[in-house]
């Protein structure tokens, strides 16, 4: 009986695992040298996590079920809220800022297609206890030099969803339509905003787009609307530290975010050539996440990879290049020798743990000839040929297998 894996989710071959392994240290070794700590939360929680401000979208796409004792449960869509509830229950008291990140599975019910997947990967960051544009520019440059490492080109955009949320609240529009706009904006619905807003401020605001000087055409647009213009001058001073921390971006007054709890700053990181699905990352300031789940009112900014598009972008970009292992065959001449062939394997593992040698225990039984016709086959540079009578003299034969000699070494 051939049974397939569920819509959406996919096995990982060794090779893909390799690959993808390679992405993730190297995205992790960029935030841990910016002092981010790695954190796991369940796969499973308590559905109201989030139904309490992750947004419509996300709830309406959530895998919920009800366990044996009648808990209302999910499979965990995003992390941000999971990281909102360990903070207040956890890490409230430790020295702020706390910088986590994480890395895991997130599933959300979704039409799958190139790039969505039920079952996604999300690599994400969470810098908590700190407010200003500082600390946002902190969290959008490790983004980018997490993609950098990697080689990857890409495109950053930046709004303030402060300036959208700002001037709907001085034109009068409830937090119901509020809410409406910025989903239909976020699903790149523009042609539907007119229907649920027919204003011209706002019709012109969300089409600037472009360097500097679009802040400044935002800044005319915007002339009277007091809390959105000081949103504007925040998203000025951000822009500033960016271009002086060296950072590409585009102003974009379109671009928010579609969970319902961001505030201030956002950004999305795009990657053309990957169609529908070319956002790899997105992310944002969120001040008043952990008051809802019972936490001291704590200033955050966060974001998450959409681990498997990076991944993805790379192919296309032809720079998925995880660093080559090389492999130490050690071959056991006869049963006799299998037992020492086990310990010189396992000395040579402890001793090469650091380095780019794996070790390839042959366990086959096969002759020695085949072991190193495979051996040559596998690429490998290097043979250690075990002996039986060798085993007293703690010696070894060590083959070099591109000059195809070798020598008895202790
Ligand atoms: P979000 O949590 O919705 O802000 O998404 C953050 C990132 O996760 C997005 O920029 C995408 O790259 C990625 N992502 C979201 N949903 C999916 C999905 N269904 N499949 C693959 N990646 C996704």
């Amino acid at each position: 009986m051939k049974i397939e894996n569920p819509k959406g989710t996919r096995d990982f071959t060794p090779t893909v695992m390799r690959d993808r392994e390679y992405v993730e240290k190297t995205m992790s070794n960029v935030l841990e040298g910016f002092n981010f700590e790695k954190i796991s939360t369940p796969i499973f929680e308590y559905s109201e996590l989030f139904e309490l401000k992750s947004g419509e979208d996300i709830k309406n796409r959530m895998y919920t079920f009800d366990d044996k004792g009648g808990r209302k449960l999910c499979l965990r869509p995003e992390l941000t809220a999971s990281v909102a509830r360990m903070f207040s229950n956890e890490l409230r008291n430790l020295p702020k800022p706390l910088r986590l990140y994480y890395f895991g599975p997130m599933f959300r019910y979704e039409e799958p297609q190139k790039g969505r997947y039920r079952e996604f990967y999300q690599l994400g960051v969470e810098l908590l206890g700190v407010s200003g544009v500082f600390s946002d520019a902190l969290a959008i440059y490790a983004a980018c030099e997490c993609l950098k490492r990697l080689g990857l080109e890409f495109e950053l955009q930046i709004n303030s969803l402060g300036v959208v949320r700002g001037l709907l609240e001085e034109l009068g529009v409830d937090d119901k339509v509020s809410g409406k706009l910025i989903t239909l904006l976020d699903e790149g619905k523009r042609e539907g905003v007119k229907e649920v807003l027919d204003d011209e401020i706002f019709e012109r605001l969300i089409k600037i787009s472009g360097g500097k000087k679009s802040l400044g055409e935002a800044e005319k647009v915007l002339k009277g609307f007091d809390k959105a213009l000081a949103a504007l001058s925040e998203l000025r001073d951000l822009a500033i530290l960016l271009d002086s921390a060296g950072i590409a971006y585009t102003i974009d007054f379109g671009i928010v975010r579609g969970l319902d709890y961001y505030t201030g700053t956002v950004f999305e990181i795009r990657v053309s050539g990957l169609g529908a699905q070319n956002q790899i990352c997105g992310g944002g300031r969120y001040d008043n996440l952990i008051e809802v789940f019972g936490g001291p009112k704590t200033p955050a900014v966060g974001f998450a990879f959409g681990f498997d598009r990076v991944c993805e972008a790379l192919i296309l970009q032809s720079k998925l290049k995880p660093p080559e292992k090389k492999v130490v065959v050690v071959a056991s001449v006869s049963g006799k020798s299998d037992g020492y062939a086990i310990k010189v394997a396992g000395e040579l593992v402890r001793n090469l743990s650091e380095s780019e040698f794996i070790v390839d225990l042959d366990v086959s039984g096969r002759k020695l000839k085949k072991t190193l016709e495979q051996a040559s086959n596998m690429g490998s540079g290097w043979v250690v040929i075990v002996w039986e009578k060798e085993e007293k003299e703690k010696m070894i034969t060590l083959r070099d297998m591109e000059k195809n000699s070798q020598k008895t070494v202790t």
